[in-house]
């Protein structure tokens, strides 16, 4: 409730329509207890120092800038720290005792992305996509990192030129390296870290990445997309079928946003309440994702894990076989027995076409779901979908004494499960999102590295 005591925080920008910052920063206020209000301001054209003066005068707490004044800003502020001073940028204004104090916690917030991801940058060699604005921060962050070599990898020449000068300037020797975007293919065959810094991705580009030839990606160990919107773009899919680790910029965004909420109120936002912004920003984002589909083979988990999802995010949990069940009124065995099996699939398809149309649901599907080429888009359509990965002895081990499995019933049923994930495999990986082993793993563990994406220790 707004009252006559309550602070103002805000967003100094043109245009500011579409920003996620009063998300993030009155959910942050709700959550610590504190009376604030963070309201976006369209400051017009050649208004910017009567909006930081004015701002100033008003008693507003602290501000974010964003684009187009991020540089222009420095102009109007009475102190500018470092780093912020080094980049040429600033995006959050602290209140001092005579004007503003400018920061960039850009930097700062993929540092922390990084750090909760257990990316390292220190000796690694980076690849950076882009030279425009938030390179420069990606940039000066290996810098800070003291990561070995950085290819900065730009569609301009003359702008990865001058970006790589000023910060081998800055470090006195040559940490970047400019090139072109083709000049991936003179670099070594390594596992290079990189950053895709492009717009290239974004949702009027979202079927192409900046690079798309797939030699590229058999370099890439780690790839940190800073796109958010959407959530999995070209880029990380391409990362992720060479078989690396790819992760979007949402974190990124979530930690710019507490770092300057904590230079605001010199206060620490701990984990906890961290992890329940960037559930509340994924909810926002990405409305479908709010589901999750889980695939994988009988004996993976996926009524465990799923009823676990279910719980902890207060789901629904639907298992598409017992919902064909009481749809139906009999047991899967008897739809095939009486109606035979391209009856059961065309039900399929219909049960997947309602469940897209749910929100907030968990989907255990039946273990042959994904096999069939129309029902792959469909999962995607329900939801987000994981794949379980269990290892054929896992599978075997959890199931060998189960006597309602007719797979089962055969002199080698060992042979015969690893048979047939063998051939599933491919169907499976092809349909989901991500994979999640769960070999030697808690169903806690599972649905942990589900919900924050990070992967755990076996036990
Ligand atoms: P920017 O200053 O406009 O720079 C755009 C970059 O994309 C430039 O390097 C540009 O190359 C390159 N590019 C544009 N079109 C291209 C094309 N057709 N082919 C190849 N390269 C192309 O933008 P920015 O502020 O740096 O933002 C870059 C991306 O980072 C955006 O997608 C933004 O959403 C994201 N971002 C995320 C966060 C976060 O918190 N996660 C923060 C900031 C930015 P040229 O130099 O050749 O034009």
């Amino acid at each position: 409730m707004i009252q006559g005591t309550t602070k103002t925080l805000g967003l100094l920008g043109n245009p500011i329509q579409h920003t996620l910052s009063p998300l993030i920063h009155n959910q942050l206020s709700e959550l610590m207890g504190y009376d604030e209000i963070y309201v976006p301001f369209e400051v017009p054209q050649g208004e910017l120092q009567q909006a930081v003066e004015g701002a100033f005068s008003l008693q507003i707490l602290g501000l974010n800038v964003t684009v187009p004044y991020k540089q222009e800003v420095m102009e109007y502020l009475a102190a500018v720290d470092p780093i912020a001073k080094d980049i040429g940028a600033v995006n959050t204004l602290v209140r001092i005792p005579d004007g503003y104090k400018g920061y960039n916690t850009d930097v700062l917030g993929l540092q922390r992305q990084l750090r909760e991801d257990g990316i390292s940058l220190e000796g690694r060699e980076v690849i950076v996509l882009g030279a425009g604005g938030a390179s420069k921060a990606v940039v000066y962050l290996c810098y800070l990192e003291k990561a070995s070599k950085v290819y900065l990898l730009n569609r301009t020449l003359e702008k990865a030129k001058r970006l790589a000068d000023t910060i081998n300037e800055l470090v006195g020797e040559i940490l970047v390296v400019p090139g072109v975007l083709d000049e991936y293919k003179t670099l070594p065959n390594r596992n290079y870290i990189v950053f895709q810094a492009t717009s290239i991705g974004l949702p009027g580009t979202k079927d192409q990445a900046a690079i798309m030839e797939p030699e590229f990606y058999e370099k890439v160990q780690v790839g940190i997309d800073l796109i958010y919107n959407p959530a999995r773009t070209m880029f990380m899919q391409l990362v992720e079928h060479s078989g690396g680790r790819a992760y979007n910029g949402l974190k990124m965004l979530l930690y710019q946003g507490i770092c300057a909420y904590e230079f605001w109120n010199q206060c620490t936002v701990s984990d906890d309440l961290a992890k329940k912004v960037y559930q509340k920003l994924e909810a926002s984002l990405y409305p479908k994702e709010q589901n999750i589909v889980l695939t994988g083979f009988m004996g993976a988990g996926k009524t465990r894990i799923g009823r676990e999802l279910a719980a902890q995010l207060s789901f629904e949990f639907i298992d598409t076989d017992a919902y064909i069940e009481t749809k139906e009124g009999m047991t899967i065995s008897n739809i095939f027995a009486t109606k035979g099996e391209s009856y059961f699939r065309a039900l399929e398809v219909q049960v997947l076409h309602e469940l897209a149309k749910k929100k907030g649901v968990i989907i255990s599907t039946g273990g042959g779901m994904p096999l069939q080429t129309k029902n792959a888009a469909m999962l995607k359509e329900c939801g987000r979908v994981i794949y379980l990965q269990a290892s054929a002895e896992t599978i075997y081990q959890r199931l060998k004494g189960d006597t309602s499995r007719p797979l089962l019933q055969t002199e080698n049923p060992r042979e015969a499960i690893s048979q047939l994930l063998a051939e599933r495999e491919k169907a499976y990986s092809f349909v989901a999102d991500i994979a999640v082993t769960v070999d030697k793993k808690t169903v806690e563990q599972i649905t942990k590295e589900i919900l924050t994406g990070n992967e755990t220790e076996e036990r």
